[in-house]
């Protein structure tokens, strides 16, 4: 059976952009077809200013709403990051495995660190290193495939290059894992700037749905959405960002495929946006009524936490001393 391994970090809301990017393939088919484990990775939440009350709430919540969208604790492993060691243990040695260099090309730590100093801020090394505590969140699940949206593509490939070196230095240790990503949806774009993807820890509110956003929100920041200049409807991801990314939103909500072939049934922005509206608020109406029952039994979705740790500690477990064993670590007695 394949081993899939992917998760979310509670940096904010989680979004339209998580949902269609990554968490509906989670639930659709990836813990169906495989030994699937999925996680709220809050030590990544930490690489950013944070306040701690916040990164409490933020972190149930994405467990609730993780469940809420139709992840199965019969089907997968759903638990928090830093309920399981072993990600932080195996982090380290893959620092010494990775090279500053690879580190710093990394263009979500470019992108995040110029935000951050722009805003004031001083930059966290963690911002640097995360990418290596995301490839040993995957390497220590002996992981074959990551469900991700398009923007992870680099750091499952600096997690491929890891596991690569690491298993020529030191003898085999770890499966060399592939990112896969859903055909249409893998990069939804900021509704207010098409140029951006939607991110839950950008605070352009307008042109970010979040999932728990009320039917009457949604319809809004849809009907506000930037569109191109030009009146006819067509479908093309260079030259009309703005209507290529409702159209995309709108083929994944309604199931309908291939969003080339829905842009030939309309001749309006208007009406293609009354559509994505309505097509958004059906598609978040069941996450938000089930996270509502959720909310109200925070001792179910603790203990679904509590049980997925435990398990997914028994996976991590023997890859991460096997690893402290090859790069030449005695064990302990
Ligand atoms: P942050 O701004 O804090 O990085 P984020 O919205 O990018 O938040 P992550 O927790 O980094 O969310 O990513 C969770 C998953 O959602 C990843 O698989 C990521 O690729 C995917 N994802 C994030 N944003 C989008 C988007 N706009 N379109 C498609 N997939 C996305
Ligand atoms: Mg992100």
């Amino acid at each position: 059976m394949k081993r899939i391994f992917s998760g979310v970090k509670p940096t904010g809301h989680l979004t339209l952009g998580n949902y269609i990017g990554a968490v509906r393939k989670w639930v659709e088919e990836d813990q169906h077809r495989a030994d699937a484990l999925f996680c709220v990775v809050d030590l990544h939440a930490l690489t950013v200013d944070h306040d701690p009350a916040r990164l409490r709430r933020l972190s149930r919540q994405a467990a609730s709403l993780l469940l809420a969208a139709g992840l199965d604790p019969e089907r997968c492993v759903l638990f928090v990051q830093s309920h399981v060691d072993e990600h932080a243990r195996l982090s380290y040695l893959l620092e010494c495995t990775a090279t500053d260099g690879e580190m710093r090309r990394m263009v979500q730590y470019k992108e995040k660190a110029a935000r951050e100093r722009e805003r004031g801020g001083s930059v966290r090394l963690s911002l640097l290193t995360y990418p290596v505590l995301m490839a040993a969140d995957i390497l220590a699940y002996g992981t074959d495939e990551v469900p991700v949206g398009d923007d992870q593509t680099q750091h499952v490939e600096l997690t491929r290059d890891l596991a690569v070196r690491f298993n020529q230095r030191y003898g085999h240790t770890f499966t060399v894992p592939r990112a896969t990503h859903p055909a249409v949806g893998a990069r939804v774009m900021n509704l207010q700037d098409p140029s951006v993807k939607m991110g839950k820890s950008d605070d352009t509110g307008p042109g970010i749905v979040y999932l728990l956003d009320e039917p009457d929100t949604v319809r809004r920041k849809v009907m506000r959405a930037v569109t191109d200049s030009g009146r006819d409807v067509v479908y093309d991801r260079e030259g009309r960002p703005g209507l290529a990314n409702l159209l995309d939103v709108l083929a994944v909500s309604t199931g309908a495929g291939d969003p080339a072939e829905l842009a030939a049934g309309y001749s309006s922005y208007g009406a293609l946006k009354r559509d994505v509206a309505d097509a958004v608020v059906e598609l978040l109406r069941p996450v938000r009524e089930r996270h509502a029952e959720l909310v109200a039994d925070p001792a179910y979705v603790d203990g679904v936490l509590r049980a997925g740790a435990e398990r997914a500690r028994a996976l991590a477990r023997p890859v991460v001393d096997r690893a402290y064993r090859a790069v030449g670590l005695v064990p302990a007695a």
